[in-house]
């Protein structure tokens, strides 16, 4: 099976994906998939309901595909303390066309597991918090455009919408 990273609206990305239950050969190659994916597209992070996948997998790389020096694995991630308020512009590849900025928690502690299935706390804050938060949040079927107003969300859907149909006014 070849994976491709899917986008808005499809219905994977709008529904809670389930927690990985073992960690065996077909979670090594979506890994291996999603990390490819992610480096290709040009991301720092990727989840694997973008990939079409409903599981709580999460890749992050945040040297970023030129250098794709800190890649980091996290299944079932779940956020376990949060503090503080940051907004940044940001932008999904799941999302076509557009970038928002999005208020989120400056610091936050997780708990997950590697993909050697060792429990790991891991805290942090700046690009790699808001990261996180972002793919977690693909993990609960929440994409950064839930998190903008009713005005401009309106207005992506109108022009998405023309993009997904030439023909609509
Ligand atoms: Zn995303």
């Amino acid at each position: 099976m070849t994976r491709k990273v899917i986008s808005y609206p499809n219905p994977v990305l709008l529904r809670p994906a389930k927690p990985v239950e073992q960690i065996d050969e077909f979670i090594y190659v979506l890994v291996k998939d999603m990390t490819r994916l992610m480096y290709e597209n040009r991301g720092i992070g990727l989840a694997a309901p973008q990939v079409g996948e409903s599981l709580r997998v999460v890749t992050v790389d945040l040297s970023g595909p030129d250098n794709q020096e800190e890649l980091t694995v996290y299944i079932n991630p779940e956020i376990i303390h949060a503090e503080g308020e940051v907004t940044t512009e940001e932008g999904c590849l799941s999302v076509i066309g557009y970038q928002s900025r999005v208020t989120r928690f400056e610091k936050i502690k997780i708990s997950a597991k590697n993909l050697e299935g060792q429990e790991v706390v891991q805290e942090g804050e700046g690009l790699w918090a808001i990261c996180l938060q972002h793919e977690i949040d693909h993990l609960n079927g929440r994409l950064f455009i839930d998190h903008i107003s009713r005005l401009k969300r309106a207005l992506y859907e109108k022009k998405l919408s023309k993009w997904l149909d030439p023909k609509k006014e």
